[in-house]
């Protein structure tokens, strides 16, 4: 994908306030400090388009950016911040799946793991909604640079396990350091969006 433009559009605290356009969308979803912002940043080729914190929670509103006036690249907020307090949590739950049950135009959900950590209840919890819903998904294992190859692709199988994820859907590595699976994930988006 050659990325003419990439802009912040809005950010919105649940499905009414999202942008009313009929433009394709794929949404990023992750617990939160995944690397969620700095995956679409290497997308965009931006180093700040999205703002990476190590703030976790602090992000708590649906973030809109258009991709070469013709889709849109979504941030969900993040999930699994344990200082958060319940009020926040619920509202979050209601904002998201909000977003996921009705929004016409999504076509697809990024969900981000850290490929170093099984997925947690709250990964498995993302994951069942997206099915649930019947959105397509991929799942990509973030901070592969972390790990040596072996032990990357080894835990590839405890995330495919631990979801479980559904036999159709990709689940691949990035690494935002060595931008490892940055064209995967554009293939994707690509197919998604068409
Ligand atoms: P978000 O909260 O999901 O948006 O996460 P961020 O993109 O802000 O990333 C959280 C932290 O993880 C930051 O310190 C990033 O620099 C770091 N990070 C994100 N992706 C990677 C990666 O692929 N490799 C490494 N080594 N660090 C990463």
């Amino acid at each position: 994908m050659k990325i003419t433009s990439a802009e912040f559009v809005t950010s919105a605290a649940g499905l009414d306030k999202c942008p009313a356009t009929s433009r394709p969308e794929v949404a990023l979803a992750g617990r939160s400090n995944v690397g969620k912002s700095s995956l679409l940043n290497i997308l965009v080729n931006r180093k700040r388009l999205a703002r990476t914190s190590n703030t976790p929670g602090r992000t708590q509103l649906i973030n809109f950016f258009a991709i070469n006036d013709s889709f849109h690249l979504v941030d969900l907020p993040g999930y699994g911040f344990a200082k958060v307090p319940a009020h926040v949590k619920a509202r979050w739950g209601k904002m998201v799946e909000g977003y996921l049950a009705g929004r016409e135009q999504l076509c697809g959900v990024i969900l981000l793991v850290d490929v170093r950590h099984k997925p947690t209840a709250d990964d498995r919890q993302m994951y069942d909604w997206l099915k649930h819903y019947q959105i397509p998904t991929a799942v990509v294992a973030t901070k592969a640079d972390k790990l040596g190859r072996g032990r990357a692709m080894q835990n590839l199988q405890v995330v495919r396990k631990a979801l479980p994820l559904a036999g159709a859907d990709p689940l691949l590595l990035f690494s935002a350091v060595t931008r490892q699976g940055r064209d995967e994930v554009w293939s994707i988006i690509e197919e998604w969006i068409k």
